[in-house]
């Protein structure tokens, strides 16, 4: 039965229940962390080969021609962003491949728009009041970039669909509102895929501000648990065909399909917008690494042998993310106390605690040894004006870790509930 409908003696039963049931769970003093989402070692593991690509005796040219070692070549080899403009599902010629971040690439744009401006559009620092839309819960680091740069933050409802492209299309009229964040698939932390009709709806968007631009992060474009994951249409190209070629930035990089500390990030946009990043990436770098590019693009060959490579992430990341699946039916099935999201690829689930309960049922996990991300971090300014969502980021601990710290959490998201309904004065 659902905790609202319970007498207050019930719901004191429940609560001695639960906590002999956290109990067994934090004995023996928990130590769990489901913070970040970082690869697992064994996923890390997956790629040592790529250290092995080349050595002193290897032919360091890549197919054009050039020598790897030396400067130069700030566009990327063609194989490597051949490589990455096909994971993108766009074309070599639109892409460019950077260092290790494809963050990096969104930073330097941002800063780019605040110096320079985009395409001969007036700098970013002379616009007051400038705005950038949030979709949330969110990407924090997407939020704490353009709250760096001073932007004011508006936070746009994500749905099941995607983002609530009836308030994008009317924040879109501003001409202040100089931009988007959007991650199309797996959202970082609600695991969503945006629809067909919402990408079409973005391709089709008229922004006031010419400058305006739409950041695709598709970090988890190629990041499927299973064979049969839905494929979303490439914006760039609908951007092209709806008109409104400048409209997008994309951008991916190897982090989660290689190393996070060592892989490579690609940016895709239109010949225009292009000639303006080139244009000021020439004086942050006189190429980029291009060893670790030529590494990546004789490892993984094409997208046969990227999507091989996922296909061993995903047998590591599957059952993690059943465990905690499993763990939360288990606990909250009928007590009406959260919701969460399953998806099915990406790197985070999203959790819903009752209103006004997030921060203290993280704290509560904190104080048995379980740390998940600050309650709020979803949020442009760390803000959850609900206090309700928790990112969940299963892929670093063991699978027992994850079913243990998932049931602390459900445990702990319980007791809250009980308590906050106990405190409301519940019959
Ligand atoms: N974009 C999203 C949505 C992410 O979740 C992350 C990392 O978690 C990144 C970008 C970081 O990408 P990179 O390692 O290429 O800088």
């Amino acid at each position: 039965m659902n905790y609202t409908e319970r007498t207050r003696a019930a719901l004191e039963s429940e609560r001695a229940l639960c906590e002999a049931r956290l109990h067994t769970y934090t004995e023996n003093g928990a130590r769990l962390d489901l913070t970040r989402g970082k690869p697992a070692p064994e996923q890390l593991a997956l790629s040592a080969g790529l250290l092995d690509v080349l050595d002193h005796r290897s032919v360091t040219d890549s197919e054009s021609g050039m020598d790897c070692r030396n400067y130069g070549g700030p566009d990327g080899i063609p194989e490597a962003r051949r490589l990455l403009a096909h994971m993108l599902g766009t074309h070599t010629a639109d892409t460019i491949v950077g260092g290790n971040s494809s963050l990096e690439l969104m930073f330097l744009l941002i800063s780019h728009g605040m110096t320079d401006g985009i395409c001969g559009s007036t700098p970013w620092s002379h616009v007051e009041k400038r705005k950038f839309l949030c979709p949330a819960p969110g990407y924090d680091r997407h939020f704490a970039i353009t709250e760096h740069f001073g932007f004011g933050l508006i936070p746009i409802a994500m749905r099941e669909d995607g983002p609530d492209m009836d308030a994008v299309e009317a924040y879109a009229a501003d001409p202040t509102v100089k931009g988007i964040w959007c991650v199309p698939k797996y959202q970082n932390p609600t695991g969503v895929i945006f629809s067909d009709a919402v990408i079409r709806r973005f391709a089709a968007l008229h922004p006031a501000a010419e400058d305006f631009r739409i950041f695709w992060d598709n970090a988890y474009c190629v990041h499927d648990f299973d064979a049969d994951a839905p494929k979303i249409p490439n914006l760039l190209e609908l951007c092209k065909e709806a008109g409104n070629p400048d409209l997008v930035y994309e951008f991916c990089s190897t982090s989660k399909i290689s190393f996070p500390g060592a892989g490579i990030s690609a940016v895709a946009a239109s010949p225009a917008n292009l000639i303006d990043i080139k244009g000021f990436l020439k004086f942050a770098t006189i190429g980029p690494d291009k060893l670790n590019q030529l590494r990546h693009a004789r490892f993984f060959k094409n997208s046969a042998g990227l999507a091989a490579q996922m296909q061993k992430h995903a047998a590591l990341l599957r059952p993690k993310f059943e465990a905690v699946y499993r763990a939360l039916h288990e606990e909250l099935d009928g007590t009406g106390t959260a919701d969460w999201t399953e998806p099915k690829g990406g790197y985070f689930v999203s959790f819903n605690t009752p209103a006004g309960c997030a921060k203290a049922v993280v704290a509560m996990c904190a104080s048995l040894g379980v740390r998940f991300t600050p309650a709020g971090a979803t949020y442009p300014y760390g803000v959850d004006p609900d206090d309700r969502n928790i990112r969940i980021a299963p892929s670093f601990a063991t699978v027992d870790e994850v079913e243990a710290a998932t049931h602390i959490l459900a445990l702990c998201t319980k007791l809250v509930s009980i308590d906050k309904l106990l405190s409301e004065g519940s019959k």
